[in-house]
């Protein structure tokens, strides 16, 4: 089954309200297994709202959309999609008495435009709307009505339910009553691009079928997502399982964790499961590498306390790093961060420490040290490791990578990889 989305409201062409039902319908016909090839927003306009839905009505076994239910005169969606498919409009005197008391008992008088929300396409089913006063609507539509357009009120607190409650029964009967749905598992990859990835994996990518195979790029790493439609998650599982393997026998090293994990939810799980402490010394993240390890409920079995040491003081007073080594190498130096996290590492009385400093911008750079020069160190018992990272964007995405790069670098040790 193909479904085409429509979202209709000036206000989402101008950018004044943000098009969460598109997110919401997508995920779930995804989930539902029913292919969206085509969304469409259009603004309140009779003649290109027309086009529009005859449009999706050609290519589509189900239209659905959003919005322009309402009572006033730009409310154009339930003339629009009797118009094509169709279908006169008739007053239905149960909505309108519905609609009465609706009003009648928050105390205000129903005025005239409202009956415009009781007009019904003949033949169509009346979703009614526990929520709001616009009800939604089923239409039968195409050669035959052997298609349907389904409309739902624009409010995600009265779409939702309205969906989930009445259109979902709705569209597994039209799919016979035994949908497949969309299974997916995602690979969340560290220290490897996009661009590699799919380099390695290229003739895998190339090949595949079914399961489908899509990297995704994210700040600081890559998600490989595996989708298939199957009757049930074990099913699809299965068919999961062979291709993962594949992927896993060539970069394995570099799968972090699977679908929500993040990346310091893994970290953390590395940390536990070995008995190690971590902590931080942060410069030009202030904290966020500490915040994001905290993050994950019980990091207290792996993380007792950080160090945000911003100032060259706060660095010798709090790290102990040395004068001369600011003064000859400047704050932002591998000897620096050297520094940071071994005295870190031994206030903490932690097994591994992490430190960072760099560059955040947008001021501050220099030839030598541009914005996005960063300085990592992981200190340990018996290990210290530095390197100096060239990272791009805005002051938070150089932020947010150093966060990564340093929970990464925690990652590598700890698997026992180079780090
Ligand atoms: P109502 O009769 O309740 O006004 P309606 O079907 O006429 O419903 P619209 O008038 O088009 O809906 O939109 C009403 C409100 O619903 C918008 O102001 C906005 O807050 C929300 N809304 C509409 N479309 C969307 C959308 N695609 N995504 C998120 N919110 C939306």
């Amino acid at each position: 089954m193909k479904a085409e989305l429509i979202f209709v409201g000036t206000e989402l062409l101008l950018g004044e309200i943000t098009n969460t039902n598109a997110q919401y319908l997508s995920e779930q016909l995804a989930l539902l297994g029913i292919d969206v090839y085509y969304q469409q927003v259009v603004g309140d306009n009779l003649d290109r709202a027309r086009a529009v839905f005859a449009q999706a009505l050609d290519r589509a076994d189900v239209i659905i959309a959003s919005g322009g239910l309402g009572p006033t005169m730009d409310d154009i969606t339930r003339e629009v999609a009797a118009d094509v498919a169709g279908l006169p409009l008739e007053l239905d005197r149960t909505i309108e008495a519905d609609l009465r008391a609706w009003f009648e008992r928050r105390g205000r008088t129903m005025s005239e435009n409202n009956a415009r929300q009781a007009m019904v396409p003949r033949g169509a089913t009346v979703l009614p709307n526990d929520r709001g006063t616009a009800p939604g609507l089923i239409l039968p539509a195409g050669p035959n009505g052997s298609k349907a357009i389904v409309l739902l009120p624009g409010p995600p607190i009265e779409l939702r339910p309205m969906f989930e409650r009445q259109v979902v029964p709705f569209l597994t009967a039209q799919m016979g009553g035994a949908p497949l749905s969309l299974v997916t598992r995602t690979l969340r990859f560290i220290d490897i691009g996009e661009s590699q990835l799919e380099d390695t994996l290229k003739d895998l990518i190339a090949a595949q079928g079914d399961p489908s195979i899509a990297p995704y790029a994210k700040t600081g790493e890559v998600h490989l997502r595996l989708a298939t439609k199957a009757a049930s998650p074990d099913e699809g599982l299965a068919r999961i399982a062979p291709v993962e393997q594949a992927i896993r026998d060539r970069v394995g090293q570099h799968i972090y964790g699977l679908n929500n994990t993040s990346l310091e939810q893994a970290v953390g799980e590395l940390l536990k499961e070995r008995g190690l402490k971590a902590t931080t010394a942060e410069s030009c993240t202030g904290g966020l590498i500490a915040k994001r390890i905290t993050d994950v409920p019980g990091s207290s079995a792996y993380f007792d306390f950080g160090f945000v040491t911003y100032s060259n003081e706060a660095k010798m007073k709090l790290l102990g790093v040395p004068a001369e080594t600011l003064d000859q190498h400047g704050a932002v130096s591998e000897p620096v961060v050297v520094a940071m996290a071994q005295g870190a590492l031994a206030e903490a009385g932690a097994d591994v420490a992490v430190a960072v400093s760099g560059i955040a911008g947008p001021d501050g750079g220099t030839a030598e040290k541009p914005v996005g020069t960063v300085c990592i160190a992981l200190a340990a018992k018996d290990h210290i490791t530095a390197r100096t990272l060239q990272l791009w964007g805005s002051r938070q995405d150089i932020r947010d990578r150093t966060a990564t790069h340093a929970l990464a670098m925690v990652r590598r040790f700890v698997t026992g990889q180079k780090v």
